[in-house]
Formats: C-alpha cells, sequence, structure tokens
C-alpha cells in the first residue's frame, strides 16, 4: 500500500517522517523504492536520506543487486542504536517499564505493583522511581532518551494531558498526569490510552508493521482497542476513538458502568468468565476437571484458571472461552464491516493461554460474515507483543510522535 508524500514546499517535516517511517516500516529498502512507494522525487527522497545520514538515524547497509540487471542499489535501514525511548505502562495493579531503541525493541523491562488506591502524586513519584531504576539499569546517557511515553487507562483529554475520570480509579477526575510525570522525570511525556498506546506498538514492532488498515483488539479487565486506518492512528473527534469493548452486543443485556447496556466488555470480562463458568460447575457436569476442586474450594475459580483449563481442552472451560471469542467476534465482524480494515490483532492479559481459540473464532467469523470477503478475506493474528504490547507501545508514543508522518503538520493552526 502505498504512502503518499508531496512535493509541495512546505512540507519538509512531513515528507522526512514520510520517508523515515517507510524505511523503518521495510526490512532494507533503497532510495529508488522509497521514491515509488512515495510519490516523492528522486532528488527530495536523496535530500532526506542524506540529512538522516549525516544525523545517524539511518545507515546504509549492503548493495542489492537482484534488482534485474539495473544498477545495484545501496539499501537503507533505521540505526536502531541512535536514540532511545522510554515505555510506562499504568495499569492500575502494575506499572511496567521498558526502554526501547529507534526499531521498538525493548532493551530492559521492569515491573512493579501499582501502589493501590493511593493518590495520584503518589502513584507519579512510583512511576519516576521505576524511570529512574530503568534508565540506571540500561546505562544510557540522558542525551540519548528521546522522551517518556505513557500508556495508561482512559479516557484522557490529550489536549490538556489529563485522564478524566477511568472505570477503575476512583478519585482520579481530571488528573494532570502528563505535566505531574514530566516534572517528576525531567523528560518530555507523551501520553495515550493504554489501547491506542499498544495499537501504535504493534505497528512499530509488532503485528500491523507495515499494515496500512488494521484494528488492533486489546482484551483485559475491559475491551480497548485501536484503529490504524491508511497508515494514520484514527483517534476520532475527541481522541477516544475504537472503544470497541462498549459495541452493545445484547440489547437487553446486563448494564454497563459506561452508561450503555450489553456491552461487549459486560459479557466476556473476567469476573463475566469466571461467574459463567461457576454457574455451569453448579449444574455439576462430570466431563471438566474443574468440578473436584470447585466443590472443594469455589475461590479457586478465577480467570486464569479457566483460561488454562480451556487451553488444555477441558469442555466447560472452552465452552465459556469460546462463547466469550464468539462475542469477540460478532464485534470484529462489525468493526470490518464499518472500517474495511485489512487485518485484525487480538492481545491483552484476557487472551494468555487461549489466544488459539480466540484467533479460531475471530478468523472464521470473519471469512464468512462481512461483505468484503467476498473481495478479499481479513486475516487475523495474536498480538506478537503479547501482554508488552501496552509498554512497547508507550515508548512507540514517542517514536510515533517524532518520527511518523502525522497529515495534521500539513494542516494550518
Ligand atoms: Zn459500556
Amino acid at each position: 500500500m502505498r504512502q503518499s508524500g508531496t512535493n509541495l514546499p512546505k512540507v519538509g517535516r512531513y515528507n522526512r517522517a514520510v520517508v523515515l517511517d517507510r524505511i523503518q516500516l521495510a526490512d532494507g529498502i533503497s532510495r529508488q523504492e522509497i521514491a515509488q512507494h512515495t510519490g516523492l522525487t528522486a532528488q527530495t527522497v536523496s535530500g532526506i536520506v542524506r540529512k538522516l545520514l549525516d544525523e545517524g538515524i539511518v545507515r546504509e547497509d549492503g548493495v542489492d543487486r537482484s534488482g534485474g540487471g539495473g544498477r545495484p542499489r545501496t539499501r537503507l535501514r533505521i540505526n536502531p542504536g541512535a536514540g532511545n525511548a522510554v515505555g510506562l505502562h499504568f495499569d492500575p495493579a502494575e506499572l511496567t517499564c521498558a526502554v526501547v531503541d529507534l526499531l521498538g525493541r525493548p532493551l530492559i523491562t521492569q515491573r512493579r505493583p501499582a501502589p493501590l488506591g493511593t493518590a495520584p502524586a503518589d502513584v507519579v513519584a512510583a512511576m519516576a522511581d521505576l524511570v529512574r531504576d530503568v534508565l540506571a539499569e540500561a546505562d544510557l546517557p540522558r542525551s540519548r532518551v528521546l522522551g517518556l511515553g505513557l500508556a495508561c487507562p482512559g479516557p484522557i483529554d490529550q489536549e490538556l494531558g489529563f485522564v478524566v475520570e477511568p472505570p477503575r480509579l476512583v478519585g482520579w477526575n481530571r488528573v494532570p498526569l502528563q505535566r505531574m510525570l514530566c516534572e517528576a522525570t525531567g523528560l518530555p511525556v507523551t501520553i495515550d490510552n493504554d489501547a491506542t498506546a499498544a495499537a501504535i506498538g504493534e505497528r512499530w514492532a509488532g503485528a500491523g508493521r507495515g499494515v496500512a488498515n488494521f484494528a488492533y483488539f486489546c482484551i483485559g479487565t475491559g475491551v480497548g482497542g485501536g484503529l490504524v486506518l491508511n497508515h494514520q492512528v484514527y483517534r476520532g473527534g475527541s481522541l477516544n476513538a475504537a472503544e470497541f469493548g462498549h459495541t452493545s452486543v445484547l440489547e437487553d443485556g446486563p448494564q454497563c458502568y459506561c452508561g450503555n447496556r450489553g456491552c461487549l466488555e459486560t459479557l466476556v470480562s473476567p469476573e463475566a468468565i469466571v461467574a459463567e463458568t461457576y454457574r455451569r460447575l453448579q449444574q455439576q457436569p462430570t466431563d471438566t476437571v474443574l468440578l473436584e476442586p470447585f466443590r472443594r474450594d469455589p475461590d479457586m475459580l478465577n480467570h486464569a484458571v479457566v483460561r488454562v483449563a480451556a487451553a488444555d481442552g477441558d469442555p466447560v472451560a472452552a465452552a465459556v472461552i469460546d462463547e466469550a471469542a464468539q462475542r469477540v467476534a460478532s464485534v470484529v465482524v462489525n468493526v470490518v464491516n464499518v472500517t474495511d480494515v485489512d487485518l485484525i490483532v487480538l492481545g491483552g492479559r484476557g487472551i494468555r493461554h487461549v489466544e488459539q481459540r480466540y484467533v479460531d473464532a475471530v478468523a472464521t467469523a470473519v471469512s464468512t460474515r462481512p461483505l468484503s470477503r467476498h473481495i478479499r478475506v481479513v486475516e487475523v493474528t495474536h498480538s506478537p507483543l503479547g501482554p508488552d504490547a501496552a509498554v512497547v507501545g508507550g515508548a512507540a508514543l514517542v517514536l510515533h510522535h517524532i518520527f511518523s508522518p502525522q497529515l495534521s503538520v500539513l494542516l494550518p493552526n
């Protein structure tokens, strides 16, 4: 898929980002190929590449003679060590921090429990401690660190850098997290909701590399997501797009905290999966390994136990997980019908051990239900970044902010 640059003047920053993006997404690419993919003139590409080489962000890496008799072409690659970014994922239960290189590859990752139920100031202090420890372990000079990207629960007011009443953080009303974290760490801070960050992480270093249109589903305590459309992260009017978890799948279903009824999230959440397994076990099914331990201690039942049992093929656990996967699949079909994306990436802790069951259910649905299947079948994959997608995504926010072509650069202020 071609992402066009433009040869008009005053768009140098945008063109630079288009070229850099193309080099980042390719596994070695020549100047000629960049020109073909971007529609930029050979002179424009050559000028931009010269500057990127001078700055050390890009390096020349070998010569490609496979071009079929033409002149050998020098391959260009990102110089991964030319800069680093710090990613921080704030899950209400856990803080994870990683330092990544320019290809989005984590060099050091550390995690620790989040201070639960405490004031924002205490959480920020804990975040700053963790960032300091990770940078110390990575042993990097501050000058190499381009910034800190925070992936945290939304909704987020991007303009102000505020977290606005996230559902699982009681008392967090309009917290200026971006400014607080910037003051505490001395680093420039970019902030985004965790699912969007993870989608950006997938675009830089995961399944979405080079894919023009994809949707990322993050299935965890809730269900969030991110949309990349025509190579751009689609954010929507209030910058909170892709709330897949609050799509209504049962009109008269349970009330959701968001105000809607029968939201996907209320039906596939860890609590819902445990409750459904509980209900089935009370009917005394004989074909499950869960029944004996459940009789002895019903509290043994939790989301992870159900997932592990389903992964081992336990019929009761597998039926519950497959039902949840069907719900997710229905929403995926709606998303495919609305957005016409080429790829669905499934990630998040909530599908650990049962990734394949979710992928299979969704793949079957997208090959049989969306209208566009007659043109081509949407690909479905599990996130290669796994539970670390959000922290890699946090770091990728920084890189994305600096390097990715944003059409908004071209718009008048
Ligand atoms: Zn809802």
